[in-house]
């Protein structure tokens, strides 16, 4: 393709995730950026909470492309975007290379910058070393209309994807993830519709498979595929995917399991492959059994051969349960999308849960767990803004606040037991008997600390807090005399003056 007529719409540079997301929005659909602006709207609806309060959603699906073999990623987004979406991949243990294709204003808005990605995707489309090639639109280039449907769709055999993942269409990097995997997944789709593709890798042939869908704790697929074994079936590879041929075998699966709930892109190129999908997780004596129930209707599993695996694998479960009760008020938040998972087997371990705010939004695959906490007293929130999660906590005063970064930064401000979602709960296994055991340790061992958090407090007490933060005073900090009053008269008139501009 030639060169790209210059766009008409004014190229948009001087905002971002901090810009107004309606401006960007507005912006995107005058370039032309309507479709794909409308089917994100669709897959992830907003809510209460409908701007990223967590890091960049794009993390998400940069993250999903760097951990798949012999895939190329290319961003395209202002330089500090990149700065801190490589920096973070690099934290997370990347050790991959980053694409970037800069751009300035000019670039933009002559269509430059897209002539500039297709030759960088010219550039990497090797079929020695790659597969595919994902390019990611961040929020300015989706803004301004960088049209990347418009390259070639395949390279010497590299398949080129381009995606948009703005901060003002994704709500949660949780979600973007989705955005990836969806994308992938119908390419392959199409792929295995048109014609003989390559075997993937492990295939076992004839074996009935289940498709999980989630980023789960390394040791939970295992798990899962305990429990499917006495049923005859076997796991297909994971989505979000760790190479191309998977995806094959996983759209290949006889049914899908959504352990995550929200891959709604993902789900729908399960669905328009004819496979059925289950929602919720084989977490806790009823939710193991529930899932298995919907596994085998779903999968056409003999009764007795799901009466068999049931018999063998609930009791241990059970045991398991029993052996680690928990005693203790438990709120539940997060970004992840398993919180209601975690919160349900807390509460069928004995744990009284109030709250659990998740900031994925609410599908029919979490309707059973929505229901079964529900119908425990637990509140739900979907799409859980920060606000939301520690009014929650204050009111609810548990005795421990599984949450995000700032949420358990407030809990312990208070003296609250807490404990980081992402690092802490996620990195444990939630199925089956492993998971049943994982959680009672760690509620123990956070909650024991409670009187010892009261006393640092206490001997804190003042000190450290907003306006006396910071190091190097000889005493307690305080105000200058007349300083808050002076700077209350000075907000006050500002307001006022900006009222008279108003009329
Ligand atoms: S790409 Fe990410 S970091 Fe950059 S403006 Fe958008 S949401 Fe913010």
């Amino acid at each position: 393709m030639d060169t790209l007529p210059p766009s008409s719409a004014p190229p948009v540079t001087g905002s971002g995730c901090h810009g107004g997301r309606e401006t960007m929005e507005a912006a995107a659909r005058a370039a032309g950026k309507s479709e794909a602006m409308d089917r994100l709207a669709k897959d992830y609806p907003r809510g209460p909470h409908d701007q990223p309060q967590s890091m960049c959603p794009a993390f998400g699906s940069l993250r999903v492309g760097l951990r798949m073999r012999r895939v190329a990623t290319i961003l395209s987004g202002s330089a500090c975007c990149v700065y801190g979406l490589t920096f973070t991949s690099h934290f997370y243990g990347a050790r991959r290379t980053v694409g970037y294709v800069p751009f300035n204003s000019e670039t933009l808005v002559t269509g430059k910058l897209f002539e500039d990605i297709r030759d960088a995707v010219h550039e990497t489309a090797k079929p020695e070393d790659y597969d595919a090639v994902i390019v990611t639109n961040l929020c300015v280039p989706t803004a301004s209309g960088v049209p990347l449907e418009l390259l070639p769709k395949a390279i010497n055999g590299v398949r080129i994807i381009g995606i948009d993942v703005p901060g003002f269409g994704v709500p949660t990097h949780a979600e973007a993830k989705d955005v990836l995997s969806g994308a992938m997944l119908r390419y392959a789709r199409l792929e295995a519709e048109a014609g003989p593709v390559a075997r993937p890798r492990n295939l076992v042939e004839g074996e009935r498979t289940i498709a999980l869908i989630g980023e789960l704790f390394p040791a939970d697929p295992m798990g899962i595929g305990a429990l499917l074994a006495p049923m005859g079936l076997g796991l297909a590879p994971q989505t979000p995917a760790r190479e191309w041929r998977d995806l094959y075998a996983a759209l290949d699966a006889v049914a899908v399991a959504a352990v995550h709930p929200f891959y709604t892109a993902s789900i729908r190129e399960f669905r328009a492959a004819g496979r059925p999908v289950v929602g919720s997780g084989p977490v806790g004596v009823e939710g193991t059994a529930a899932w298995m129930d919907a596994i085998a209707k779903a999968a056409d599993v003999p009764a007795a051969l799901l009466d068999a695996a049931k018999a063998r694998m609930l009791p241990a479960i059970k045991g398991a349960m029993a052996g680690a009760p928990i005693k203790a008020r438990i709120t539940v938040s997060g970004y992840e999308g398993s919180e209601l998972l975690v919160a349900r087997l807390l509460s069928e371990a004995g744990a009284e849960v109030p709250y659990v705010g998740t900031a994925c939004p609410r599908t029919e695959w979490s309707d059973a767990d929505r229901e079964w906490l529900e119908a425990r007293g637990t509140h739900v929130q979907f799409r859980a803004s920060l606000e939301q999660d520690v009014h929650a906590m204050l009111d609810a005063k548990p005795d421990l606040a599984l949450g995000t970064t700032p949420l358990v930064q407030k809990a312990k401000e208070l003296g609250i037991p807490a404990l980081y979602f992402t690092n802490m709960v996620s990195a444990r296994p939630l199925f089956g008997p492993a998971g049943a055991a994982s959680m009672a340790g760690i509620v123990a061992a956070q909650t024991g600390g409670r009187e010892r958090f009261a006393r640092m407090v206490s001997f804190f007490e003042g000190v450290g807090t907003p306006e006396r933060a910071g190091y190097g005073f000889k005493s307690k900090p305080e105000d200058p005399p007349g300083f808050r009053d002076r700077q209350r008269k000075l907000r006050a008139a500002k307001a006022k003056a900006e009222e008279a501009v108003g009329t």
